[in-house]
């Protein structure tokens, strides 16, 4: 499909060629970041796609123009037909991969080679097994701490992702840093960003400035070198000299990089998000089971995308709670 009359392009001239997945509200951690300390309601399991209509929809979303697909969640792994799942969607033309906690990915090693997966994204926000605890509620930092270097050992390009909370693990910044000399891991910094449920405050979230001057002020101006970002990247990479990985900055509450956006999410219930912050959602499930086109669907939300953030153009509109509260909880909208 010709891409100026793509439904996945804007008012803006951005095509959304970048679909998330969401498989699950359901996770084996519970993140103090994304998950709300109650827990969230979800919804019964007849409201959730099943493995042929996600297929269904994302085959889709390719016919418009989508040529990358990431399954998230909650935690993708939990789901038991996740198999199923990647095996339907790994026969579309897309480059697909997958965000997970990385507790079980282990067992998925050869189905995830099988379907042509060859990068994966990992959550780890501290080196430090009991700190691990403190923010995911549960013991599991070995396993998830092996299975980085088991998916390195098999092959996979790794990402990990660390979301900075202040006072809670940003004295790791220069650990992290260190990590990446004998590790050929991306490392990426997340700004902690607001969604419902989960107790942010501007204050807590270590910006993408304060996390460079920490760097800057332990390796000179010619060890920090300045990468080449991939088009649509949402990171600001970086590595150190001389380093087997990486490292970068995901500054959506800083500076965002909404002018760049290609991503589109479908959350596990089967509904649009045009952006992470939209409260608006538009549901193309029960348009899937009702026999209608979704096209006109896909097309009415895409248009209407902000420019930024949702409409939330300045930094201080994240000061107004309502914000978040309108939108969902992270573990609800898939990250
Ligand atoms: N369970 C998988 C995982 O943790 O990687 C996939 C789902 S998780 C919601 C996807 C990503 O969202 C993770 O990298 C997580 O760190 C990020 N995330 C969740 N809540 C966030 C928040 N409040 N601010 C920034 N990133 C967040
Ligand atoms: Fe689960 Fe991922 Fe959310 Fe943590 S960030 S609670 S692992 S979905």
């Amino acid at each position: 499909m010709n891409q100026a009359n793509s439904p996945l392009t804007d008012t803006f001239g951005r095509h959304h060629n970048y679909l998330r997945i969401s498989l699950t509200e359901r996770c084996n951690l519970r993140c103090s970041y994304c998950m709300p300390v109650d827990g969230v309601k979800l919804s019964p399991a007849e409201h959730l796609m099943n493995a042929d209509e996600i297929y269904s929809i994302a085959k889709t979303f390719v016919k418009f123009g989508v040529d990358k697909i990431r399954l998230t969640g909650g935690e993708p792994l939990v789901r038991k037909d996740f198999p199923k799942i990647i095996e339907l969607l790994s026969t579309l033309n897309v480059d697909l991969s997958i965000t997970s906690n990385a507790v079980s990915i282990d067992r998925h090693f050869e189905l995830l080679k099988k379907t042509g997966v060859k990068t994966v994204n990992i959550s780890l926000d501290t080196l430090n097994a009991e700190r691990f605890h403190s923010i995911t509620f549960r013991n599991y930092f070995d396993k998830v701490y092996q299975n980085i270097l088991n998916l390195l050992n098999e092959g996979f390009k790794v990402k990990i992702n660390a979301v900075l909370m202040r006072g809670v693990n940003d004295d790791e910044i220069l650990d992290f840093i260190a990590f990446t000399k004998d590790h050929p891991v991306a490392f990426r910094f997340i700004e902690f960003m607001p969604f419902d449920g989960n107790q942010w405050k501007r204050e807590k979230t270590v910006s993408y400035l304060e996390i460079m001057k920490k760097i800057q002020e332990n390796y000179t101006d010619d060890q920090i070198i300045r990468l080449q970002d991939a088009p649509n990247d949402t990171a600001k990479n970086y590595s150190i000299k001389g380093y087997q990985g990486t490292f970068a900055i995901i500054s959506t509450v800083t500076h965002p990089f909404c002018d760049q956006c290609n991503r589109i999410r479908l959350t596990a219930n089967g509904h649009l998000k045009n952006c992470l912050f939209s409260k608006k959602e538009n549901d193309l499930l029960t348009a899937l089971r009702n026999n209608q086109d979704i096209e006109s669907i896909v097309r009415q939300s895409v248009s209407s995308k902000f420019a930024v953030r949702s409409g939330m153009d300045a930094p201080e509109s994240f000061e107004d709670p309502k914000q978040h509260q309108q939108n969902r909880s992270m573990i609800t909208i898939g990250g």
